[in-house]
C-alpha cells in the first residue's frame, strides 16, 4: 500500500485521526543496518523512536529531503530551504511496521535512523537537545545531495561523502543557524557508502552537537577562529576526533571508518601519538591542514581510556569536555584562547577526575595521556 499526505485528510472524515500519518511512539521500519562486523550490512526492521511523521519523513532530528540543485552555484537555498523538496516515499504497512517500497524510500528511512542514532547516543551520555540545539527540528537532512567543490579552477561533483554544514544566515537582518546534513552520491566507496554507515552520519552528527556546545558560542565571544594557529587547528582537529569516538560509540564498532575508506588510518584500536612531525603541521596555515590526522590520534586515545575506565563513562566526560571548553582554565584566560591538545587534555583529565568517579584509575588516565601526548603531556 502506498501511503499518502492526503491519507489524513480522508480519514478525517470517518475519525480515525492521523494515526497512520503521525507516528505515536516508536515505529518500526526497514533500514540499511550496517552491522559493524565484517563491513556487511543489511536490510532488517528497526525501531525509530522520534519520527512524527513518516509520510514526510520528519521528526525530532528534523526532515529527510533532496535537492535537485547544485547547493554551491546556490547557496541562497540555504538560508530559507529553497530548492529542498520531500522525498517521493513508498512504504508497504503491516501493524506499525513499514517497509520501503523503493530504494528512496530505503535510503532516506535509513538516513533518517543513521542521524537519530546520533541523536540518542548523545542524549544517553548527557546532552540536552531542547537547550543545546533548540531548532534540531528544522534540521535538513539530504538525500543525493549534488554540490561542486573547487579544486584550483576546475570545479568537480561532491560524491563518496557525507557533511554536516551549520549554515549561518541573515534574514531581515536576523542572524541564525541552520543545520544540514549532506549525503553525497555514491560512485566509488565498495563496500558501505558513507550514508549508509552509522558510525560516519553519527561522525557528522557530532559535529552538530560541538558546534552548538563550543563553537557557536566561541565565535560569538572569542577572536582567535582562522587567526591563530595552531589554536583554532587544533579545535578543528579536536571536533574530528570526538566525531570518531561517538562514531564508535553509536556502532559499538572501533573499526567503523575503515569499512568506507580502507585506506584511510582510522582504526581507533591502533594506538597513535602527537609525534613532533605531527606537532608540527598543526601549525599549517597554507590550506594543507588535515584535521582528521590530529583527529584521529584523539580518538584512539579516547578509545584505549575508554577500555581503561569503561566506554560511557568516557563518552560522558567528553560530553562535559566539548559543553566545558569555554571555561577550561587551560583554555581559555578572559577572551584569550590558547590552547594544544596537552591543555585539552589537562581539561579532561581534571574533569574525569572531579565528575567521574574514576578513583584509582586516574593515575591509568594520566599514563594514557603521557605516552601519547609526545610534547604536549610535559606539563601533565
Ligand atoms: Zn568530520
Amino acid at each position: 500500500m502506498k501511503i499518502l499526505s492526503t491519507f489524513c485528510l480522508l480519514s478525517a472524515l470517518v475519525l480515525v485521526g492521523c494515526s497512520q500519518e503521525k507516528s505515536a511512539g516508536p515505529i518500526n521500519a526497514m533500514v540499511i543496518n550496517y552491522s559493524g562486523s565484517a563491513c556487511k550490512f543489511s536490510v532488517s526492521e528497526k525501531p525509530i523512536y522520534t519520527l512524527d511523521s513518516i509520510t514526510d519523513m520528519r521528526g525530532a532530528v528534523g526532515r529527510v529531503v533532496r535537492n535537485d540543485l547544485d547547493i554551491s552555484s546556490r547557496p541562497d537555498i540555504l538560508d530559507d530551504y529553497f530548492g529542498f523538496k520531500p522525498v517521493d516515499l513508498q512504504f508497504s504497512k503491516s501493524g506499525t511496521s513499514y517497509g520501503a517500497l523503493d530504494s528512496n524510500t530505503l535510503f532516506a528511512t535509513s538516513l533518517y535512523y543513521s542521524i537519530e542514532q546520533g541523536y540518542l547516543t548523545f542524549q544517553k551520555f548527557g546532552v540536552d537537545f531542547g537547550q543545546a540545539v533548540p531548532n534540531l527540528y528544522e534540521t535538513r537532512i539530504v538525500h543525493n545531495a549534488i554540490a561542486g567543490r573547487k579544486n584550483g579552477v576546475s570545479l568537480y561533483e561532491i560524491n563518496d561523502n557525507a557533511e554536516f554544514l551549520a549554515h549561518q544566515y541573515t534574514v531581515n537582518g536576523q542572524v541564525g543557524v541552520r543545520n544540514f546534513f549532506f549525503s553525497y552520491p555514491t560512485n566509488e566507496v565498495k563496500d558501505v557508502p558513507l550514508g549508509l554507515n552509522i558510525g560516519v552520519m553519527v561522525h557528522e552528527f557530532s559535529h552538530l552537537v560541538f558546534n552548538s556546545l563550543y563553537f557557536q558560542n566561541a565565535y560569538t565571544n572569542f577572536d582567535f577562529l582562522n587567526t591563530n594557529k595552531p589554536t583554532d587547528n587544533t579545535f578543528v582537529a579536536l571536533d574530528e576526533g570526538m566525531a570518531d569516538y561517538f562514531g564508535f560509540m553509536a556502532t559499538g564498532d572501533p573499526m567503523f571508518f575503515q569499512c568506507s575508506f580502507p585506506e584511510e588510518n582510522r582504526n581507533l584500536t591502533i594506538p597513535k601519538a602527537f609525534t613532533q612531525d605531527v606537532v608540527s603541521r598543526m601549525a599549517l596555515t597554507d590550506g594543507s591542514f588535515d584535521s582528521h590526522e590530529g583527529g584521529a590520534i584523539w580518538a584512539s586515545i579516547q578509545y584505549e581510556i575508554g577500555t581503561r575506565i569503561g566506554y560511557d563513562v568516557n563518552a560522558r566526560s567528553l560530553v562535559q569536555l566539548m559543553s566545558n571548553l569555554s571555561q577550561c582554565p587551560d583554555v581559555i584566560n578572559g577572551t584569550n584562547v590558547s590552547a594544544d591538545f596537552g591543555d585539552i587534555a589537562r581539561c579532561h583529565f581534571n574533569l574525569l577526575n572531579t565528575r567521574g568517579n574514576i578513583g584509582s584509575q586516574a593515575n591509568d588516565v594520566r599514563a594514557i595521556y603521557q605516552k601519547y601526548l609526545g610534547t604536549y603531556g610535559g606539563r601533565f
